[in-house]
């Protein structure tokens, strides 16, 4: 039997709190560990951190690793690896979760090729397999045409989830759990690369990935005033305004505003594509929202296949319209 157990969510933290992509990989590591019988620990890594270990708690964590030292307290690749890897050995989980955020992408297939493991990122489900109790790890493949499910061979098996893609446990602040401080010295001769800048999105209004309703456009827009049509539309609807490929290399709106298979994944509640074709390298960014509303002029248009309401038209007749009759609907 393998000396592997139990169940590890790397949980990245923002300012003094865990990021909701944290919570959600606690979310399906309590439903992993539940399955097989097995504790759910957190590990944390920062510097003056220690507040935060409660929220992997009240999140499902059974116990916490804190690696709280000053020269962890920006994130920084090689040093979060020899933490993360002094945690994992440590704990010897057979199963390690994080987010596949920047550094989840950055750090998980360094953590596998240093522990002889595998990684398998950007998994949409995860769930144990009851004959063989091991990680069965489902995965959007094929430019997000066809979905796969791996299992790794080696302990321990590590995953990163999309973002939304599992959801997180009602936070439970009464929940108790144990904190264990994990001391680390980093070898300042493992750290190779120096972060000589650090450029912050500005965001006005919600955040993308934060976003309820979602309008993008698409190369049908045909240039950067098209978006402040979007960008009013989203505004009546609270939400935030995204972009098809095309739009970002025009120019026409920011690079972060991307989504798809090289841009960001999202999930909203409402995905209002505006003269998007559909491609498949598009839809993976956005397939996990709940419904779907289409415009486009070509009926044969891809994102019809995909839309739960759909308008055959121009959009520059259509979305006058449209925000005109929520602009009297919210007036009535
Ligand atoms: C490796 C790789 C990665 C990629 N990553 C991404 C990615 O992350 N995100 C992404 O979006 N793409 C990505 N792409 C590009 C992708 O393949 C498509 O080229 C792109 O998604 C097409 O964008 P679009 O739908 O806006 O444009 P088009 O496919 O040109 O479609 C424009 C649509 O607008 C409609 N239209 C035109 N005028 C109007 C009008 N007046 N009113 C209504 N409808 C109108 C047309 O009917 C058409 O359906 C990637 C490609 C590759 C090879």
């Amino acid at each position: 039997m393998s000396d592997f157990k139990g169940v590890v969510v790397y949980c990245e933290i923002k300012g003094d709190k865990i990021l909701p992509i944290a919570a959600e990989a606690l979310g399906i590591g309590r439903k992993l560990a539940d399955d097989l019988g097995q504790e759910l620990a957190a590990v944390i890594i920062g510097g003056g951190i220690a507040a935060v270990a409660p929220q992997s708690v009240a999140q499902g964590a059974d116990k916490v690793y804190v690696i709280d030292t000053p020269q962890l307290k920006e994130y920084q690749a090689d040093a979060y690896l020899a933490a993360l890897e002094k945690a994992v050995n440590q704990v010897k989980p057979a199963i390690v979760i994080m987010g596949q955020t920047d550094s989840g992408r950055e750090l998980a297939p360094r953590l596998a090729f240093r522990l002889g493991a595998a990684a398998t990122l950007d998994c949409v489900d995860l769930a144990i397999d009851a004959d063989t109790r091991r990680l069965l790890q489902t995965k959007p493949v094929y430019g997000g045409n066809a979905q796969a499910v791996f299992t790794a061979a080696a302990d321990p098996q590590i995953v990163t989830i999309r973002t939304k893609a599992m959801a997180a446990l009602a936070p439970d602040p009464a929940r108790k759990g144990e904190v264990v401080n994990l001391p680390v010295e980093i070898d300042a001769a493992v750290i190779k690369a120096k972060i000589t800048e650090r450029v912050v999105e500005e965001v006005a209004g919600i955040k993308l990935e934060d976003a309820q309703v979602v309008v993008s456009g698409g190369r049908g827009i045909g240039g950067a005033d098209g978006f402040k049509q979007l960008d009013e539309l989203a505004r009546l609807l609270k939400g935030a305004v995204g972009a098809s490929r095309p739009p970002c290399d025009n120019n026409w709106i920011a690079d972060t505003a991307q989504i798809g298979l090289t841009g960001k994944i999202i999930a909203p509640e409402v995905y209002i594509a505006v003269a998007i074709s559909g491609s498949s390298q598009h839809m993976s960014g956005c397939s996990g929202s709940k419904t779907i509303v289409a415009i486009n002029k070509d009926k044969e248009a891809n994102i019809f296949k995909q839309a739960r309401f759909g308008v055959v038209g121009d959009w520059k007749k259509v979305l006058p319209a449209f925000i005109q009759k929520l602009k009297d609907l919210a007036a009535a």
